[in-house]
């Protein structure tokens, strides 16, 4: 097998025009700090109808930005999925912070907002409610974020939404980003993600006084505004006001990202094309197909399939029979409670019962701009096989 016969889950999508756009940045005057970056957050900021926009070096970055802003400090407890990258639990403990899951929904695999009201419940009697809770819009389908918002309104404690899957779908109608439902949301632009900047991640909000918390923390918790500074003896002047970090993103990261942007609705189109052709190629095998709700349009992330319960203990060789046969499938997510770490703050395997099944069962196929249908056809016949193979389908 030669390289190039590899499928991977998931990759970029690289056209000319994005490389002359790096190139471009490349040339000019500024690296970093430029009118790249700038151009980037304001595009972004207005395609999904949000007020502001602060550009940070990846998603992970941007996450902890946010927890930042809403106050997430020793002493306090974030909310989370399970069924997530670490990200979206590690950026409350860089805060100090305590971290708390609730478990998903199976059908949406998205963090349930019924589990949500029940745990707030037993929260408010035990003196023990999260400052923010951090939905997942998982694969790209955004969360019930009505109802969440809702608890949100009852319980007193403030929303990030982990739109690291989401950029570019919609909920109700709107773009996830605009922040009706939500403090602050985050998208990122890592290469496996809907759009790149090779790393790279936003945050989004309506709220002025967090977006500058955000962008001051995210440039060593230093300011420059005429308007924030104590004294302006000359033009080289700025100051620290608080402890920062540097997560700053470059010009060339956002020029790539800028170019991206353009094509992010057509990339969404094909991954619909994509997401349709492989549920009409898997229709009448017994595996359980991505669900979408009504009220969403999904981004498309990811193509998580399940197998069923009582062949869930076959799931690591079919795994391995589609690596063999040049099929980059993977496994979202290895639950994030059950990791070593969590696990050595307190959790156990069996906390999160949904979410641990859900992982037992679940591959993702391949999925990305550029994904030919000859290729989908060979993951569909080399997945039917595998299930024939390993007694699922007779
Ligand atoms: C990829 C991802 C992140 C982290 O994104 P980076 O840009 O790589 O830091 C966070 N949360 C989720 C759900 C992700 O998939």
């Amino acid at each position: 097998m030669t390289h190039t016969d590899f499928i991977p889950y998931g990759r970029q999508s690289i056209s000319e025009d994005d490389i002359a756009a790096v190139v471009t940045a490349l040339k000019s005057d500024h690296l970093t700090q430029g009118p790249s970056v700038t151009a980037f957050e304001q595009t972004l900021a207005q395609k999904v109808n949000a007020k502001f926009a602060v550009s940070a070096n990846s998603a992970t970055s941007a996450l902890h930005l946010a927890c930042l802003a809403l106050g997430v400090e020793e002493g306090d407890t974030v909310w989370t999925s399970p069924n997530t990258f670490i990200a979206s639990a590690n950026c409350a403990r860089y805060c100090g912070a305590t971290v708390d899951f609730v478990d998903i929904d199976p059908h949406s695999y998205n963090l349930c907002s019924v589990k949500l009201a029940e745990k707030l419940h037993h929260a408010k009697l035990n003196n023990t409610l999260p400052k923010v809770v951090i939905p997942v819009h998982f694969a790209g389908q955004s969360c019930d974020m009505a109802a969440i918002h809702t608890l949100s309104q009852e319980y007193g404690f403030r929303i990030i939404e982990d739109a690291s899957h989401a950029i570019g779908a919609k909920y109700q109608g709107d773009y996830v980003g605009n922040g009706k439902y939500s403090d602050i949301c985050v998208f990122s632009f890592h290469p496996v993600k809907i759009i790149t900047s090779a790393e790279g991640g936003m945050a989004m909000t309506n709220d002025e006084h967090l977006a500058k918390h955000m962008r001051t923390h995210a440039q060593q918790g230093t300011t420059k505004s005429p308007d924030e500074l104590t004294q302006m003896p000359g033009d080289w002047y700025y100051e620290q006001h608080t402890l920062g970090f540097n997560y700053r993103m470059t010009e060339l990261q956002a020029a790539l990202g800028v170019s991206q942007l353009s094509r992010l609705d057509d990339f969404i189109v094909e991954r619909h094309h994509q997401f349709e052709r492989y549920h009409d190629l898997l229709k009448d095998l017994p595996i359980t197909l991505p669900f979408q709700s009504d009220d969403v349009y999904s981004s498309l992330h990811l193509y998580p399939i399940l197998l069923p319960e009582q062949h869930k203990e076959k799931r690591r060789a079919i795994f391995d029979a589609l690596r063999q046969a040049g099929i980059g499938s993977q496994i979202h997510y290895i639950p994030v409670h059950t990791q070593p770490y969590y696990q050595a703050l307190g959790f156990s395997v069996g906390d999160f019962p949904i979410t641990e099944n859900y992982y037992q069962r679940t591959l993702s196929l391949p999925l990305f701009v550029g994904l030919t249908i000859e290729q989908q056809q060979r993951v569909v016949e080399t997945l039917s096989q595998a299930l024939t193979d390993n007694g699922i389908v007779a």
